[in-house]
């Protein structure tokens, strides 16, 4: 290193202190009081009537029945409805979205149409919707063209627009082609799979592609196990576990076969994607080794699915939760079509309505509300690996919640109406309505280590 350079890099070292000292948070931190006429403890499936939570800044600082309301607090009543976590979404891409037209719903084709920035933009869009619906945490697992989702995660955490807590992937890392089955023309010469997926045939393929994805912003990996027929072996598996446990992050396995399932579980995989594929013996053994399921469990609309694989999601998901696999609320949404509309008003039902309307799936596997509710939201923050930091309501944790009329420990239905919204100790939603003004920055108000918030 040369004179000059040191010089150079004392100067960005000085910058970037005084910069990192300019977002200390303030000395006094906005104080707000929530009057809670329930609040669901999720984790044990009770409520307790007339809380009081108090939130300092973006945290949680205290809850309980007698807690006095500091002077000069912002009061927020909410003394009507039910107060609870937000929702979690374990298993969604935001970033696609294939279409009957031009598509005609073959996926491969919407990375062409579509650039990254566009896609990025869209994803912008999913998330307010998403937020809006009550969704403060989703795990965004894949396609979505070069990092659409971790500039997603990014542009939220820095503060330049309201949505969930992203827990981004990166690209999905799988044998040359990925869940593709690309054309020698369109792998060889035009480069046309990627960037969908990363090719990660060796060891050292793998590492470097875990490496890659955890260097630009994934918070979770995610692995085309047997998107091949060669697939990933239980020891390739593991050198993925291994490290990206290095950079803090859990692994998710798409699966799609009996073999690859097994494969996955014996590895010891943190969350399995897609329930079609596994076995009541899968499901046993994912019980006892605690390996989150992400079922993906579509229910059959007007817009989406059949009959008789509804049927069978129905039957899967009642036997993996009799078996007691830790279950999330999962969609794989990434489509649309023309008739997304709701019955009743005939207007177009926004993403949070269709992520939300996945509980037809649950419904009908009979699952009980307070066990839906410790998937949607308890299963979402472990399998998100966020629990330390965000989801209950406790003290010391941020302020995400939300307030529901009716009580969803009953009628798990109430969570499809979810009037009222706080993300990061700020109100995104009030009274049904967004008022999402304080979420919009001209620049970024939040980004302690330059990058990202952790
Ligand atoms: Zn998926």
């Amino acid at each position: 290193m040369n004179k000059r350079t040191v010089t150079f890099c004392l100067l960005l070292l000085a910058l970037l202190a005084s910069a990192a000292a300019g977002q200390a948070p303030a000395q006094s931190a906005p104080i707000t009081a929530i009057k809670a006429g329930r609040l669901i403890d999720p984790e044990t499936g009770t409520a307790a009537a007339n809380q009081v939570i108090i939130i300092e800044g973006e945290k949680i600082k205290a809850v309980g029945a007698e807690l006095a309301i500091p002077a000069g607090a912002n009061v927020i009543d909410l003394s009507k409805l039910t107060v609870m976590p937000g929702l979690v979404d374990a298993h969604t891409h935001m970033a696609i979205t294939y279409k009957e037209q031009p598509e005609n719903n073959y996926y491969y084709l919407t990375y062409v149409m579509d650039s990254t920035p566009l896609r990025a933009i869209q994803a912008a869009s999913n998330g307010i919707q998403l937020l809006n619906a009550g969704f403060t945490v989703i795990r965004d697992v894949g396609n979505n063209g070069m990092y659409a989702d971790t500039a997603l995660r990014q542009a939220i955490e820095q503060g330049w627009l309201p949505g969930p807590t992203v827990i981004p992937s990166g690209i999905i890392i799988g044998g040359t082609g990925g869940q593709f089955w690309p054309t020698p023309e369109m792998h060889k010469q035009h480069k046309i799979v990627y960037p969908e997926y990363i090719d990660a045939n060796s060891h050292d393929e793998i590492v470097r592609a875990v490496r890659e994805n955890m260097l630009f912003g994934a918070r979770t990996i995610k692995l085309c196990i047997d998107c091949k027929p060669w697939g990933y072996s239980v020891e390739d598996i593991k050198l993925a576990i291994s490290e990206a446990a290095k950079g803090g992050c859990k692994v998710e396995g798409h699966v799609q076969t009996p073999e690859g399932a097994q494969r996955a579980i014996d590895a010891g995989i943190y969350i399995i994607g897609h329930g079609n594929a596994l076995t009541p013996e899968h499901h046993r053994q994912m019980a006892e080794k605690g390996i989150f399921l992400a079922g993906t469990d579509t229910p059959f609309t007007k817009y989406r699915g059949g009959e008789a694989a509804f049927k069978q999601t129905v039957a899967k998901l009642r036997d993996a939760w009799e078996k007691k696999v830790p279950l999330t609320f999962s969609t794989d949404l990434d489509y649309w079509n023309e008739r997304m509309k709701d019955e009743k008003t005939g207007e177009w039902m926004s993403r949070g309505d269709l992520t939300i309307a996945f509980l037809d799936t649950w419904k009908a596997a009979n699952i009980p509300p307070a066990d839906i509710l410790r998937a949607i939201t308890i299963n979402g923050y472990k399998a998100a690996d966020i629990i330390k930091e965000r989801g209950p309501i406790k003290p010391g944790l941020f302020a995400d919640l939300i307030a529901v009329a009716g009580d969803p420990l009953t009628d798990i239905d109430a969570v499809r109406n979810v009037r009222f919204v706080m993300k990061n100790g700020m109100v995104f939603k009030k009274d049904g309505v967004m008022s999402p003004e304080k979420f919009f920055n001209p620049g970024p108000v939040r980004m302690p280590n330059g990058r990202y918030t952790r």
